[in-house]
């Protein structure tokens, strides 16, 4: 058993079968031992590659798409560059460089990066050195807000529900009789969903709220905000997955160990930035989204000048059996406002 799996069992044998957004912010973000607090995950030597750390194209295209929507904002100074869960800092490393050819945008830009470990704090540090660490996006200040958000959604927690004979009970991490971890089922909730015995379905009430928030701030101020991730639109099923070494395993198998990720459903975070009175665009997947930002020229050039893995990179990152379709995208700005490039309104 690692570490955190003895953690977690014996406060399961003091308060009972916990919640899977419990059990995930442990495996990811604990102190001592969470899987996000205590390593470098990314790259090829880690578990898991994510598009900027790919290749630059994917951040340049980016920062170039939020340059345009700032420019066709009338160019808005001060306003914050922000980014949720910024990995190595691989990405905003990448806008700020694109986002150069705007004149006065980087000198305008207030950079923010939103992320809870402290060692990729670090990490982060020292690839974007003049930017703030920031808690949460309840902290972001009441000015204009350019935001990229790659695979921040997914890291976030889930709960998840099954019917049973009698209704809805949300599933539970606790304890098998031969002392390990195994998902179990709570009582009955109300939940106000239909389905059949055996259903699961998922909710991320974080980055639900997280998304209220950025769209109420675009609303209010301005600004416009890009979010990629894998997942769907109404997904349905346990998407709860475990990565480790490039390859899935049980998510309750190694705490602390393995990547804890699960689908985004792109629908009720749409359905949160509306609300919240800020226009949202329909999801287009992540191939096509490049395509039109004209991600192909771009690597061409590139490939002229001599860079060896701009058409691979090309490939991985747009290919339908690739990244290219498994990954989407949705934008945020203001109602009235021309949309960000690339996204069309949702309604
Ligand atoms: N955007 C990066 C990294 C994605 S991995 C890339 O594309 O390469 C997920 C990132 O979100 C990590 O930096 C992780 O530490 C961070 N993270 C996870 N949960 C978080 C939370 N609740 N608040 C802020 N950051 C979080």
């Amino acid at each position: 058993m690692t570490p955190l799996a003895e953690q977690i069992a014996m406060r399961i044998r003091a308060t009972g079968p916990m919640p899977l957004p419990e059990y995930m912010r442990i495996c990811l973000l604990d102190g001592r031992h969470g899987y996000y607090a205590t390593r470098d995950p990314f790259g090829r030597a880690g578990d898991f590659t994510t598009a900027p750390e790919i290749h630059q194209i994917f951040g340049e295209l980016c920062g170039l798409a939020l340059a345009q929507a700032w420019m066709d904002q009338g160019s808005p100074a001060p306003f914050t560059l922000a980014e949720p869960g910024p990995g190595r800092g691989t990405l905003m490393a990448d806008m700020l460089r694109a986002i150069r050819l705007a004149p006065g945008m980087s000198e305008a830009a207030q950079v923010a990066l939103i992320e809870a470990s402290a060692h990729l704090r670090k990490v982060q540090a020292q690839r974007v050195p003049k930017a703030t660490h920031l808690d949460s996006v309840e902290d972001l200040p009441a000015i204009p807000l350019f935001l990229m958000a790659n695979e921040f959604i997914d890291a976030l927690p889930i709960r998840q529900y099954q019917m049973g004979a009698d209704g809805w009970h949300e599933r539970l991490v606790g304890l098998s009789d031969v002392g390990t971890l195994a998902m179990g089922l709570g009582p009955v909730v109300p939940l106000g969903r239909k389905g059949r015995p055996g259903d699961i379905v998922e909710e991320c009430p974080e980055g639900v709220a997280a998304i209220r928030s950025i769209a109420s701030r675009i609303a209010a101020h301005g600004g416009a905000a890009i979010i990629v991730d894998y997942g769907g639109w109404n997904g349905y099923g346990d998407s709860f997955q475990a990565l480790r070494d490039h390859a899935p395993e049980d998510p309750l198998a190694n705490p602390g160990l393995a990547d804890l990720t699960a689908h985004v459903d792109f629908a009720p975070l749409a359905a949160a930035a509306l609300d919240a009175g800020a226009q949202v665009s329909r999801p287009i997947h992540q191939g096509d989204w490049l395509q039109l930002l004209g991600i192909e020229a771009r690597a061409n050039a590139l490939t002229r000048a001599g860079d060896a893995g701009a058409a691979a990179a090309l490939h991985r990152l747009t290919d339908p059996q690739e990244m290219g379709h498994l990954f989407k995208a949705i934008a945020i700005w203001p109602k009235g406002a021309p949309a960000v490039p690339g996204f069309t309104p949702l309604e």
